[in-house]
């Protein structure tokens, strides 16, 4: 055999993604970049579930979805959104189909990992303010001192007033940091493990320093605070107990590299799926099948709380379009279709060792696809069927879809799981599908502009299933 005739039985024969960019041409490369200035601009406009919600909202109303009426019977065409309790929205175009055909799923949450405030978060010592946390989903502690944080989050007054708060965002806001000890004193800090170099309790915010009326009495620099946040927005102290307000990195995402093909953010999971799964259904020009992105809550914390999956809120949804067309919500489930849209780790040439190169995702190798998640032995994960990536591959192929296969690491090197499973349990086939991340879980996270524009082509096509 010819060389070029065993290079071409290989082509054939071997699984063997290669950089995307080799596959696509000058345009759809820019048509990427540009696709990411959009992403570029709804990480800095979301920073919580709140704030992404909102902005979610913002967009589809701007692209004719008005607000789901329980009860009402939608027909072809009309969009829809329903706003879970500010946390978490599903927007949805009605199918030509009848719902009992199923419908089209897209899942992907918009919470990330972050520093919660506690419920009586303020006090003072050593005449400095402090806020203290509890932090928010599975963070590395070491990597949240030093950095500078804005803070985000509403409070809700006794009369119900709810207020918005956000401070450290604007150029000229000030900002707020965790300090952490210097290395001439580290030596017994510098043994612990990783670990436990900072403990959950050290994750405490630095905001002020300064007495009231330079006073010298007691707790006023911490009365200073108080009396700011009382000018400037009405609450108290006790109001902190109503309050969900959180400490997040405050820089904005901007371009990583010379060559400008990555994204350097906080946040990028999941919003780095839960983008193009909006995008993808606001784009659903009259679809076959009735299609909804389900952007969801408190997947960083096991998705449970009536804004997670593992609650009702999207079956009870699809009840509501069932009922009203005379079916029962689980006629529809059963012959429904979810893409559990999620991060997954990217290959990190720096940390092989916990990476089974052959399973994992790269960056710029496309939208990676994840047959299950979860940990030691597959345990809490849905594991999609052979016949169900059968179809996603096929969807994808034929659109030119560049895509890889990713796990999450090694067999025994640790594990995570998504809402795949929840999505599952409803009798929904599903698979896990989403965009490979650098420094996952980290206070700012990388991910390639190419990847983030093939997750959005991924989902834009399973809405186009005929
Ligand atoms: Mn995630
Ligand atoms: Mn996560």
């Amino acid at each position: 055999m010819e060389k070029n005739e065993i290079d071409a039985l290989k082509e054939k024969l071997f699984y063997a993604p290669k950089h995307a960019s080799y596959s696509m041409t000058e345009d759809e490369i820019r048509g990427a970049d540009d696709f990411c200035e959009g992403y570029k601009n709804f990480l800095d406009n979301g920073k919580t579930e709140r704030e992404c919600t909102a902005e979610i909202i913002k967009l589809a109303e701007a692209n004719g979805f008005s607000q789901f009426i329980p009860g009402e019977k939608y027909s072809q065409g009309e969009k829809i959104y329903y706003n879970n309790r500010n946390k978490s929205v599903i927007l949805c175009v009605i199918g030509k189909k009848s719902i009992a055909e199923g419908v089209k799923i897209a899942a992907a949450h918009i919470d990330s990992p972050r520093l919660d405030l506690k419920p009586s978060p303020l006090y003072e010592d050593s005449d400095m303010a402090y806020f203290k946390t509890h932090y928010y989903g599975g963070i590395k502690k070491y990597q949240w001192p030093t950095i500078p944080l804005s803070l985000h989050g509403a409070v809700v007054l006794k009369d119900g007033t709810v207020i918005k708060v956000t401070v450290g965002e604007d150029d000229e806001d000030p900002k707020f940091v965790v300090t952490d000890l210097l290395p001439h004193l580290g030596r017994e800090q510098s043994k612990r493990t990783l670990g436990e170099a900072i403990k959950g309790e050290d994750l405490t915010v630095l905001i002020g320093s300064r007495p009231f009326n330079s006073d010298d009495a007691s707790e006023s620099v911490k009365l200073n605070i108080m009396n700011i946040l009382y000018e400037k927005y009405g609450f108290t102290e006790t109001d902190f107990l109503s309050a969900e307000l959180e400490m997040v990195p405050a820089f904005k995402s901007c371009d990583i590299g010379l060559d400008r093909s990555m994204i350097g953010a906080y946040g990028h999971d999941d919003r780095v799926c839960a983008y193009p799964a909006v995008m993808a259904v606001l784009d659903a020009e009259e679809p076959e099948y009735t299609v909804m992105s389900v952007l969801t809550d408190k997947e960083e914390i096991g998705s449970d709380g009536n804004t997670g999956l593992n609650s009702s809120y999207m079956k009870y949804f699809i009840n509501y379009l069932a009922v009203a067309e005379g079916y029962d919500g689980y006629q529809v489930l059963r012959k429904s279709e979810c893409l559990s849209a999620d991060v997954t780790a990217a290959f990190d040439p720096i940390y092989p060792e916990v990476m089974d190169k052959r399973n994992s995702a790269f960056i710029n190798k496309g939208v990676a696809v994840m047959k299950y998640t979860g940990a030691g032995g597959k345990s809490g994960t849905s594991d999609a069927s052979a016949e169900f990536m059968g179809k996603v591959r096929r969807i994808l192929d034929d659109a030119k879809v560049i895509w890889q296969v990713g796990e999450l690491g090694k067999v025994d090197a640790g594990g995570g799981g998504t809402v795949a499973k929840y999505v599952a349990n409803l009798d929904v086939d599903v698979v896990d599908i989403g965009v490979p991340v650098l420094s996952m879980h980290s206070p700012f996270e990388t991910v390639s502009k190419i990847d983030v524009y093939m997750a959005y082509r991924a989902f834009s096509e399973f809405f186009k299933i005929k």
